[in-house]
């Protein structure tokens, strides 16, 4: 897999189900709205990183490389 550059959470999608804070704590929190935020990109491995976009279930998480290139979803 290609590394991970940037992690995005689309606020209108995220229903702050927070399961990608269950699987990376260290990335993802929910903020006052209940809306995941990114708190540290570099706060967990990038598989789990992986997992923790794959895991949202209305895929409000998008993950792209350095030259900005969308990783996930695909
Ligand atoms: S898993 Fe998806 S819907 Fe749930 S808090 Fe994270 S981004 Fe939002």
């Amino acid at each position: 897999m290609k590394k991970i550059a940037k992690i995005v959470v689309d606020r209108e999608v995220c229903i702050g189900a927070a399961p990608c804070v269950t699987v990376a704590p260290g990335v993802f929190q929910l903020d006052e709205e209940n809306k995941a935020v990114v708190v540290n990109a570099e706060g967990s491995d990038q598989d789990t990183i992986l997992l923790a976009a794959q895991s949202c279930p209305v895929q409000a998480i998008s993950l792209f490389d350095e030259e900005g290139n969308r990783i996930f979803p695909e």
